[in-house]
């Protein structure tokens, strides 16, 4: 279910770089899991 996106090149533009923008949260919050993880198991002494 998509809603029919604008074609022209200003929107098209804009939601490219909200997908960039997305991808990149993603990547940095799946960086950060691991950090966190071991932050938290090293806190709680199991490492
Ligand atoms: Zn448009």
């Amino acid at each position: 279910m998509q809603e029919a996106p604008c074609e022209c090149p200003e929107c098209k533009r804009r939601a490219e770089a909200e997908k960039e923008h997305e991808e990149m949260n993603f990547a940095i919050l799946l960086a950060l899991v691991p950090a966190l993880v071991i932050t938290f198991f090293g806190n709680a002494g199991l490492f």
